[in-house]
């Protein structure tokens, strides 16, 4: 890092829908570089917007970071209650000639557009007519917005960006933007440089598409004499046309992902390596993400979201996971109701269930749903394996397969298999010829666990 300033990051959602992917990739950005530099990660919940924004909202982006194990530090701020400070500093830009009052209708400048230029398309840029304008008795009667007088000494705006470098903006391309409303609410580049000044942030991490807004946000805190802070724009997560990912190829909302049984720590895992690299190392313990993760090793490009290596971590995960953690984990998040959906078995048989499943599912869901499978019988067969593997004659078998097992004194797992394995040699069939049909009338289908293991935690 350049300088020696205490790190303060802070993620700034807007509640005005749920948290989706790209919002919380920056959200661990940001964490990652708060916790790596022993600094502090902030939330301010951009609420201004006062139609769109949504307490529903606000619960639930609150709901999808706690999920995700991203705590912030300090009380979060929400921005609608810093109001009175956001128009105070607009009047203090107006009463230093930093901005001003501009009297003009969107109609008014359009027609002073096409006049000059015969150009008669939708508004461009803004001619700075009340720039330098002495209001009138008349104006005092009409609504204003209020705009920012663009520093016209200056040529270039230039700033270094910690993932890009340099960018550079020519000062041409700003008209006087608005900085507050006709119903005198301030606007979003203002109301951002008041409020990150206020809670001292030194790094501003968050998506490229903000990078239009940084040198209007840098003449802002030039204007009203405040430290500029550095700027770090994340790219986007692109779906798998190259396009942004969009709600077409995935879900895009945090909890989704939560309700299609993926884990938080997997979720974190993959969005992370998703722009930001370690060697070719996949897999890591949050303790190794904030020991090694910095800024330089955030790549420029786009990155392409990929549901199945997703998945596959998924898998890595939950089968890294004891069993009793996985029990808790779905208690608490998923199915609160999981031991009582599971109320043949004890703890124990549940847990060696667990284990047994772990392997071969890659979400959570996945793992309840197979269970209760297991538990309930199945309520459907798969008809591909039924004709492969049932027939009348199977059917006898497995009646006689039943008088077996129930005369068994246990179900050790050594007994079933023995009793098994006997059965087939009288029958004169193949091991495989029974345990198919066995594996298709437990769990509906033919591809399960070793029937053997199955058995013997089920039990009689
Ligand atoms: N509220 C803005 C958003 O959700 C974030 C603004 C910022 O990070 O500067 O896109």
């Amino acid at each position: 890092m350049k300088n020696n300033k205490k790190v303060r990051v802070r993620f700034a959602p807007s509640p005005t829908g749920h948290l989706h992917l790209g919002s919380v990739r920056v959200a661990i950005f940001n964490w990652l570089f708060a916790r790596h530099y022993n600094g502090s990660y902030l939330l301010r919940v951009e609420d201004t917007d006062l139609e769109r924004s949504k307490q529903k909202y606000t619960d639930s982006i609150f709901e999808a970071l706690a999920w995700c194990g991203i705590d912030h530090d300090e009380t979060p701020v929400m921005q609608s209650s810093r109001i009175d400070n956001h128009k105070k500093v607009v009047e203090i830009l107006v009463q230093e000639g930093k901005a001003y009052r501009c009297y003009c209708t969107p109609e008014e400048i359009i027609e002073r557009q096409k006049a000059k230029d015969g150009y008669n398309d939708s508004f461009s840029m803004y001619d700075g007519a009340c720039r330098n304008r002495q209001a009138t008795d008349e104006d005092s009667k009409k609504p204003y917005v209020v705009r920012f007088a663009v520093p016209q000494e200056k040529k270039l705006i230039v700033f270094t960006d910690l993932i890009r470098g340099d960018i550079t903006f020519d000062i041409d391309q700003f008209d006087d933007f608005i900085i507050a409303r006709s119903d005198g609410t301030p606007m979003y580049n203002l109301v951002v440089v008041v409020d990150d000044a206020h809670m001292q942030v030194s790094h501003v991490i968050r998506g490229e598409d903000h990078i239009s807004n940084t040198p209007k946000q840098i003449m802002l805190y030039q204007a009203c004499g405040l430290l500029v802070p550095e700027f770090a724009h994340l790219p986007l997560i692109l779906g798998p046309s190259g396009d942004r990912l969009s709600k077409r190829d995935a879900a895009t909302s945090v909890l989704d992902y939560k309700e299609q049984g993926i884990l938080p720590d997997a979720l974190f895992n993959y969005l992370v390596r998703l722009g930001w690299s370690h060697g070719d190392q996949e897999i890591f313990t949050k303790e190794e993400m904030i020991s090694h993760f910095s800024l330089d090793h955030v790549g420029k490009k786009g990155s392409i979201f990929d549901t199945t290596k997703l998945a596959w971590l998924n898998g890595v995960y939950l089968r890294t996971m004891e069993s009793s953690d996985i029990v808790d984990y779905i208690v608490n998040n998923i199915a609160p109701n999981f031991i009582g959906m599971l109320k043949s078995w004890n703890d124990d048989q549940i847990s060696q269930l667990i284990d047994l499943y772990k392997d071969r599912v890659k979400t959570v869901v996945d793992l309840i749903d197979q269970l209760v499978v297991l538990h309930d019988g199945p309520k459907s067969f798969d008809q591909e394996s039924v004709a492969k593997w049932i027939s009348a004659q199977t059917k006898e078998h497995l009646v006689f397969l039943i008088e077996r097992l129930d005369s068994l004194p246990s179900f050790e797992q050594s007994q079933v298999k023995d009793a098994i394995k006997i059965l087939t040699k009288e029958l004169g069939i193949k091991l495989v010829a029974l345990a198919q049909p066995i594996r298709i009338a437990l769990t509906g289908t033919s591809a399960s666990p070793g029937i053997f293991s199955i058995l013997s935690i089920v039990g009689k």
